[in-house]
Formats: C-alpha cells, structure tokens, sequence
C-alpha cells in the first residue's frame, strides 16, 4: 500500500516535471501552462442492467492541445479517478513528445470492474460511454483519438469506432477516431503486442551502450540477465515473452493480482498466462514457488525491474528494500517521486514510463496514418521490391555459375533477401527505429548535461522543450 505521506499520481509527476523544468530557461508562464492540464470532462451516464439503472462515471481529460489530435487510452477500473486521468493524460503529451507522435496528451477512463460484467453488458456500457464522448468532440479523428489502455483491449476499440461511425455517417476519416482496433475493423497488424515490443526495443537500445550498462552497475547484454515483472497483463506479458524468448534474459519472478510466482530457473511465460487465464490467478501454478504477497518478489535479486501494471507500486514504502539495479517502467507512474528519489540516490538507473511504455502510441500513429491514408502499409511496395530484389539475386546466381569455382549464396540468404516487407514488418521497423531516436535523444542530455543525473530528468527535458518549441512556434 502507498504510504499516506505520499503525494498523489498527478502531484507526483508534476513533482518530477519541476524537477526538470527547473534547470531550463522558459519563457515566465510557459513552464506553468505546459504543467497544467487543460480540461477534464466527466461524465455520469445511466444503462439499464439487469433490470435497474446503473450509474457509471467517465473521464476524458485533455492535458495539451499544443498539437491535435490528442492522444491516449481509455482506462477500466475501480482505481480510475480524476486525478489518475489528469496524471496519465499529462504523461502521454511529454510520451508522444519524446517520440515525436504529432499528438497533445489525453486519457480517459471509466470506474468500472469490467470483470463483473458480460459482453453484452460491457459492449451496452461502452456504447453509451462512447456516445457521450463522441457528443463532446472527445473521441474525433482530428481532435481526440483514445486507444486501449488498463482493462480494455480491441473489442471496446470495435465498438467505440462503430458508435463513432454511427454518429458521423458520412467522415470518410471515421475509423481513425480510435486506434488499437482489431486487424478486420481498421487495426493495424503488431499493435497489440506493440507496448511489450517497446519495451524490449528500449532495453535492446540500452544494452547497445557499455557506460549506460556500467551506470547500472551490470555488463553484458540481455542474453541471461534475470527479470523480474510485475503485470503479466498485455504490456507485461509480451515484455516478458519477447525478453525470454528473443534476447535470452530469464524472467525469474512474475507477480500477479493473487500472488506471484518465483522460479530462479525461468518461468515459461506463454505457460504461465495460460495458466493464468484459465485459473484467473496465478495460484496452484506447477512450477516455482509460490509467494502470496506477490509484492515481497519486487525486493528479490534480479539484474531488470518491469513494474508493468499499476502506478505507485514502487513507493517509500518498499524502495529502498528495490535490489533491481535497472528499472525499466513498462506500467504508467510506477515509482513514486519519493520512491524515484530513494532509488537514485542507491544508483538503480530507470529507464523512465514515457519513454519505455511509449511503443503503444507509436504503433496508434501508424494506425492512425494508415486509416487517414486508407490503405495498408507496404501494399503498393513489397512486390516490386520483392522483383528488384529477384533481379540482384538472378545476377548473383548467374555471376556464381561463370566463375566456376562452387561459390553459392549462403544457405537461407535467398528467402530471407526476397521477402519484401509486408505491414508487421514495417510496423517493427518504425517501432525499433522511434524507440532509438528517442533514446538516444534522452542520453544525449544524460550523458552531456552535469546537471542531469538520470533518465527520467533527461526525458522530461527533451520533451518539454519540444513542446516548448510547438508553443513558440504558434506563437504563444
Ligand atoms: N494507453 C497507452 C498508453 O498509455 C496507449 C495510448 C495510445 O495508443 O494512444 O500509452
């Protein structure tokens, strides 16, 4: 539990935004207008369910409009208030800044256990939710666009783009009001495993650097570097999955709403979120022990940290007992300022949540591009880079045969050459590539400012002068 002298979400990342803005040179005010939040509308609407109305109540808040859309998921939750939108909102203008998505910050969310609910009743609740929204100009191709987030996936995507088109019969642009929608209903393909591929990119690209490496007190690269990962939700599982099953890094602990698992060997992640699904809890998993407050599994030896669930999980309360030497916020908010404070001073280093989780809304970009330019990514390229290919490759053969001397093309060269890049492909290699830029963008400030000392003062400097430049650039 959050100690009660902690400030709350909103404060706590207006905590570190002062932190940063202080060893800038705004303009008097500025600094106050990009902290702010500009609007935040709530909503109390009624359905008829099982036989009764029942209250629910929204929020959509717009944290900056310095570039529109605005952007940022719809959350599902009992913990959703206005103080959470308010601080996730501002979060997503200083993320889609970072990875330059031409967007301003925004989030919503409605109070809800969606577990208590069937289809019928969610898809009935999300509708109305919609509608209210899409009344107000809160969910619209070119000015509010949400996405997934905590407890809602691409069917509430579905039905929000269809409420949206019902409303707005004849917007051409109608599917792009929303991202994160399924493949058959204006997705994009690697959207939903987009947040986890992010988080892998972005510890690919921090291994790439030795000092970075050396800064957390580790060596080597991910190959056999054990992890630890709070949330095996959508972020953390495929975080985890990736990890494993790509880089070799050994996820030793996973912890659960009901538990977590430890297993110094490796856990099988795949197994274990089927196990997860069927069970509803990680409890009775066959293999590792059991701990069942999950929480104590935070404080284990392990070389990588992902809190990939909720804000606050790393707090006074626990930081300083944190072993991890390496953070990285896969999860929204997941360290407190206190806790960030605590964790510096014993030289973890934290690859910060606007950066790290910020794979999800580079991914709603390319969808969002790709609805408003109705048509798919690689549709008009692949074959005829496929055939260009074939050429270079028919004239390799052919200049093999000549010389005689039994030189071949290396065993799988061919397949792998020929293949032109369908939509996934190009949809990872703008991912891996904004992961990149953005961090290297951040430890440049890192590693050449004296008086930035870690990455999350750095992210927020680069951010905040982007949106710095946006204002002056409309003149404000
Ligand atoms: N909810 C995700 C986030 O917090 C994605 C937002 C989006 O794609 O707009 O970044």
């Amino acid at each position: 539990m959050t100690p009660i002298q902690e400030p709350s979400f909103r404060e706590s990342v207006d905590i570190m935004f002062n932190r940063a803005v202080a060893l800038m040179d705004l303009p008097p005010g500025l600094e106050e207008k990009i902290r702010v939040c500009n609007a935040t509308y709530t909503v109390r609407f009624g359905v008829r369910l099982r036989g009764q109305i029942q209250t629910f109540t929204g929020y959509r808040s717009v944290h900056s409009e310095h570039m529109e859309p605005v952007k940022g998921g719809i959350r599902y939750s009992m913990g959703v208030n206005q103080d959470e939108v308010e601080a996730l909102a501002a979060l997503m203008t200083y993320k889609c800044a970072l990875v330059e998505a031409p967007f301003g910050g925004s989030k919503g969310g409605l109070c809800i256990d969606p577990r208590e609910y069937d289809e019928h009743e969610l898809e009935l609740i999300t509708r109305r939710f919609a509608y209210e929204l899409v009344k107000r100009d809160l969910i619209h191709p070119s000015q509010n666009v949400p996405a997934p987030d905590m407890g809602t996936g691409e069917r509430e995507m579905a039905w929000i783009a269809d409420q949206y088109a019902r409303m707005n019969t004849t917007d051409i642009n109608s599917k792009a009001c929303v991202t994160g929608k399924p493949l058959n209903a204006g997705g994009i393909a690697g959207r939903v495993e987009a947040t986890g591929r992010g988080v892998q990119y972005a510890l690919q690209e921090f291994f790439r650097y030795p000092e970075d490496i050396a800064k957390a007190g580790l060596d080597g690269t991910l190959d056999g570097k054990r992890v630890v990962v709070q949330g095996l939700g959508n972020v953390g599982f495929h975080a985890a999955k990736f990890l494993s099953e790509e880089d070799g890094s050994k996820i030793v602990a996973v912890i659960e709403r009901d538990g977590g698992i430890y297993d110094p060997n490796g856990i099988n992640i795949e197994e274990l979120r089927a196990w997860l699904a069927k069970h509803g809890g990680v409890k009775g998993y066959p293999h590792g022990q059991y701990a069942e407050d999950g929480s104590t599994l935070l404080e284990v030896e392990c070389d990588i940290l992902i809190p990939a669930a909720l804000e606050g999980v790393i707090n006074l309360g626990n930081a300083a007992q944190i072993q991890a030497p390496l953070i990285i916020e896969a999860a929204n908010g997941p360290v407190t300022a206190g806790a960030d404070e605590i964790l510096r001073e014993k030289g973890c280093v934290i690859i910060p949540d606007m950066y790290a989780n910020a794979g999800g809304v580079t991914v709603s970009y390319f969808e969002w591009v790709k609805n408003l330019s109705h048509i798919r990514f690689g549709r008009m390229q692949r074959r005829q880079e496929e055939a260009r290919h074939q050429l270079v490759v028919d004239e390799l053969e052919e200049l093999a045969a000549s010389t005689g001397n039994g030189w071949k093309l290396s065993p799988g060269f061919k397949d792998k050459y020929l293949k032109g890049a369908g939509e996934l492909e190009l949809v990872r290699s703008g991912l891996d590539d904004t992961m990149r830029i953005a961090y290297q963008s951040m430890r440049a400030v890192w590693h050449n400012r004296d008086d930035v000392t870690d990455l999350r003062t750095a992210a927020y400097l680069v951010a905040i002068d982007k949106v710095a430049s946006s204002y002056r650039a409309k003149g404000l």
